[in-house]
């Protein structure tokens, strides 16, 4: 089967890369290259408990995907010539009030319900347990199964096992429509036209610009994020992720740390301002007072993909089934790369309508 995917991001090298696994032939094409949209910009938290509500479709796809991730991690290791950093060292809500305390023991509740794995720090044990907090900290819920990921080498893995299977990467190629005819599929490009059996669109936030004969525009809208990248210079790094009121930290081996992130409606503008960064400085020291003697690296900013109802779109359109959409992933698109790119490809290759369709649908937007 030849399958396009339009859009290199995390999610379509994921899925090109799971395609040529099981021996597609594979074509991608994106208008800026490998990972320069809001994947470059991605925390790499694996934090499903942290990011989506008590039994929601969006925990679901999250536990689902963070499952999958030991052994999407190590497949491509064993024959990656680069390293991933991924470390399942948990993650650590930290309260820095009583009504953060009574929201966070609020949360281990719900987690002991569902047999989540979750420990709670009193004020004395979190400072032991995390020495680069606050003196000010009130306790702290620490979330086991959690985990990071560096997404750059990962997207750059990704490509380099794609590409060793066969698959072609063509950038910069910005696909301008897609049709499908009977049995076979075509995506055009200002002065090209690709032909395949299928189609992947996995644009992100510019899935809305991209005109898919028959269907509505798929309703993604940007949703920008700003995230400072720190060098640590005094006193320990945190020792994995920590997450407080008003920012998350994410500590690198490296001695680095991202810290994150606005969310703001700004459309297409990927610049970066003076109250993105103060908010982020202001949100990190009152939780890790040595990041006021780090040093600013860089500031990144990226497009994070959304959908109304905050999940991703994720299969075929119905009057159109060799096109499948894989965007919309919001918050959570490296956590869910694994998963989407299984999702897809039982889909395309074996025919397997999931039974998570039926909430990530594309249609759905078709409906309203
Ligand atoms: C600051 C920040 C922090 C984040 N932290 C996390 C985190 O900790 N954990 C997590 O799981 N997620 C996180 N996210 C979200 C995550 O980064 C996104 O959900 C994910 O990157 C989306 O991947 P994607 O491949 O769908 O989109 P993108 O990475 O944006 O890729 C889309 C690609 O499509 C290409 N493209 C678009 N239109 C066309 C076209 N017409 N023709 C050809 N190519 C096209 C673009 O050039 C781009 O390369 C974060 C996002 C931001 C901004």
């Amino acid at each position: 089967m030849r399958v396009i995917v339009v859009g290199a991001g995390v999610i379509g090298v994921s899925i090109a890369e799971a395609l040529t696994h099981r021996g597609a032939d594979v074509a991608v094409l994106d208008m800026r290259g490998p990972g320069r949209g809001a994947s470059q910009a991605s925390a790499g938290m694996l934090t499903p408990y942290s990011e989506a509500e008590g039994s929601s479709p969006l925990l679901d796809l999250c536990t689902r995907s963070l499952a999958l991730y030991d052994a999407f991690i190590a497949r491509l290791l064993d024959v990656s010539r680069g390293s991933i950093e991924y470390a399942r060292t948990g993650s650590l809500d930290v309260a820095l009030d009583d009504d953060g305390v009574a929201k966070l023991l609020g949360t281990k509740v719900a987690l002991d319900t569902t047999g989540v794995e979750s420990e709670w720090l009193d004020e004395n044990a979190v400072r032991q347990f995390e020495p680069s907090l606050t003196p000010a900290a009130h306790g702290g819920l620490l979330t086991l199964d959690h985990g990071l990921v560096g997404a750059e080498s990962l997207v750059n893995a990704l490509v380099h096992q794609a590409r060793l299977a066969g698959a072609t990467f063509e950038f910069p190629i910005e696909s301008l429509s897609i049709e499908q005819l009977g049995e076979s599929v075509e995506v055009r490009a200002l002065d090209r036209t690709w032909s395949g059996d299928a189609v992947v669109v996995a644009t992100g936030s510019w899935s809305r610009r991209v005109k898919i004969a028959g269907v509505p525009a798929l309703p993604v809208r940007p949703v920008r994020g700003q995230l400072l990248h720190l060098q640590w210079c005094e006193g320990d790094l945190p020792g994995r992720i920590i997450w407080g009121p008003h920012c998350y930290a994410v500590p690198w081996s490296d001695g680095t740390l991202l810290v994150g992130a606005t969310a703001e409606d700004v459309g297409f503008d990927e610049g970066t301002t003076v109250a993105g960064v103060n908010a982020l400085t202001s949100g990190v020291i009152d939780m890790l007072p040595h990041a006021s003697g780090a040093r600013i690296e860089s500031v990144r900013v990226g497009l994070r993909p959304a959908l109304a109802d905050e999940l991703p779109a994720i299969g075929p359109f119905t009057s159109a089934p060799r096109i499948v959409a894989a965007t919309g992933h919001y918050r959570c698109g490296v956590l869910l790369a694994p998963l989407t790119a299984e999702l897809v490809v039982n889909y395309l290759l074996d025919g397997r309508h999931d039974p998570a369709f039926v909430a990530t649908t594309p249609d759905r937007f078709a409906r309203n």
